[in-house]
Formats: C-alpha cells, structure tokens, sequence
C-alpha cells in the first residue's frame, strides 16, 4: 500500500469518535514501515496493549478499524490457532481474539465484530515470509503468493463489511 501520515490514519477511522481517533497511539516509526509489503496496516497501540488498529485502503479509500484486544488464544502451550485474514498458524497466543465495535446505531447498541487475527498484525509480514510465526508457520499449500494475497484481501473486506454493515 502507499505510505500514510498520522493525519491520514487517524481521519480514516470508522467506527470511533473523534477523541478516540485522536488519542490512539500511531506508530511513530511510519516513514520504515515496509509499506510496499503490507496490504494493510495493523498495529499494536504501543501505549495501551489492549489496543490495535488496521487501516487498509479500499477503492482508493482509507478504511481504519479500532480494535479491542479481548484475548490471547493460546489455550495450551501447544495450542494453534489460526489467523482468519491470513490464515498463518501460530502457537503460544500469536493470535489473539479480536473486536471492533461496529459503526452506526449498531456499535451504539453495543454490538461488536470479533476475529482471531495474529496478534501483531503483521499478516502481510507472514505471508511473504518477511516474519516467521512461532513454532509453526502459515500452511503448505499450493496456492500461489498472489492467491494467498488475495484470499487475504477478501477476508479482510469481509471483516470491514461487518463493521460497516448498515442496520438491518
Ligand atoms: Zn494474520
């Protein structure tokens, strides 16, 4: 994706107030962000861990969803769980369960998104072996970079359609 600012990203949010936006903590390291990599930006909030954000590009238009960190997945110590946008595999709570409040009346009433997504979200990382998922990794198969990207892509869509869903 292309380089943003802080401005760019903290404008793009959908589904938290202004002063929310505003306070969440953007990486100060953006201008070495292997932005050519990513097919979206997820981080931590580096001052609150129970925090995450993705700001991904859609049509042309920044799309940022605010996160709340509910869980680290690691059920065991040998437990594996599975990114639903990339679909890496890790062990030892690299995935961690994930909610966004939706946007409109519905994050009003309360409801919420959740997905097990790896816990840096450094998904395109992972995809294209740019970082290593411990202890075992994203998943032989045959499908191409290109294919994995682009499954990537359509789960990430689906997650941002759901938070934007208009009320039925
Ligand atoms: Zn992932």
């Amino acid at each position: 994706m292309r380089p943003l600012t802080e401005r760019e990203i903290r404008a793009s949010f959908i589904n938290c107030s202004k002063g929310e936006a505003k306070r969440a903590g953007v990486p100060r390291d953006l201008p070495d962000q292997p932005w050519g990599d990513l097919d979206f930006l997820g981080w931590r909030d580096p001052g609150a861990p129970e925090r995450a954000y993705l700001v991904a590009e859609r049509d042309g238009a920044l799309v940022g969803v605010a996160l709340r960190v509910t869980s680290g997945a690691a059920r065991g110590f040998t437990a594996r769980s599975m990114c639903s946008f990339c679909l890496t595999t890790h062990t030892n709570g690299g995935v961690a369960l994930m909610s966004a409040r939706r946007t409109g009346e519905a994050g009003r009433q309360g409801n919420s998104v959740g997905q097990y997504l790896c816990a840096d979200l450094a998904c395109s990382l992972y995809l294209r072996g740019g970082k290593e998922a411990a202890g075992s990794g994203v998943i032989d198969e045959s499908l191409t970079l290109e294919d994995k990207l682009a499954r990537t892509r359509t789960n990430l869509y689906a997650f941002l359609d759901k938070v934007a869903a208009r009320p039925e």
